[in-house]
């Protein structure tokens, strides 16, 4: 099912990068469905994980990590660890990644989940995202997985000249916006619209 969710939903939507391919090739998402939805684990669509949150389309999962051009080698900032399924498909391609979750049980899952997979390049965090991780910053990409309504600047400020970030930006109508930056500025395009959980903010 999983080589087969692969071919039509990702491949056959013009995901190319063999990288993302691999890594969601590898990733049993199974795992990271409550028991009731294992059924659906893998079909064309997200999927509650509890707290009110989702683990994200594969297809979508698929696109926000190839928009970053991994190469392999980089350290990455997750912002929304949840089920900790897009943790697992970045960690399957880079040396590190540092993931924040501001649902502390969401993170223990995830945590849980992700060790027993025999992960060991992945750092975890219970806080909140909108600050990034100042101590580990800069960061040669990130990821952002719930929206916020504009870009919090300490994300722009940790990442490094050169580096890549993509985040689903806006409250009623979101977009993916990628985020390239360069010696003198942030550039930014919107690729298409979405649909995700908002970033909450406790400030
Ligand atoms: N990548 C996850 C998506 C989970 S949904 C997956 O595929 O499973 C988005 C997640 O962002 C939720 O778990 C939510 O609790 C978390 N979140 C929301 N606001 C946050 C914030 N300010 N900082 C960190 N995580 C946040």
């Amino acid at each position: 099912m999983r080589e087969k969710m692969v071919e039509v939903q990702i491949a056959g939507r013009g995901i190319r990068d063999l990288k993302v391919l691999e890594a969601l090739r590898g990733v049993p998402r199974d795992a990271f469905v409550p028991e009731d939805l294992k059924g659906l684990a893998y079909a064309d669509e997200p999927l509650p994980i509890g707290h009110g949150q989702t683990i994200s389309q594969p297809y979508i999962v698929a696109y926000m990590t190839e928009v970053l051009e991994l190469k392999g080698g980089e350290s990455v900032l997750e912002i929304g660890t949840g089920s900790g399924y897009q943790t697992a498909v970045l960690a399957r391609i880079v040396k590190e990644v540092w993931t924040v979750e501001t649902v502390a049980a969401l993170s223990e899952g995830a945590q849980a989940l992700l060790n027993g997979l025999g992960f060991t390049n992945i750092r975890f965090k219970i806080g909140d995202g909108t600050f990034g991780w100042t101590e580990f910053a800069p960061f040669d990409a990130i990821m952002v997985t719930a929206a916020p309504g504009i870009i919090p600047k300490a994300l722009k400020d940790q990442l490094r000249v050169g580096g890549r970030m993509i985040v689903p930006v806006g409250i009623e109508d979101q977009q993916l916006v990628l985020i390239r930056r360069d010696e003198t500025s942030f550039l930014e395009t919107r690729l298409l619209p979405v649909r995700f959980v908002p970033l909450i903010s406790v400030h």
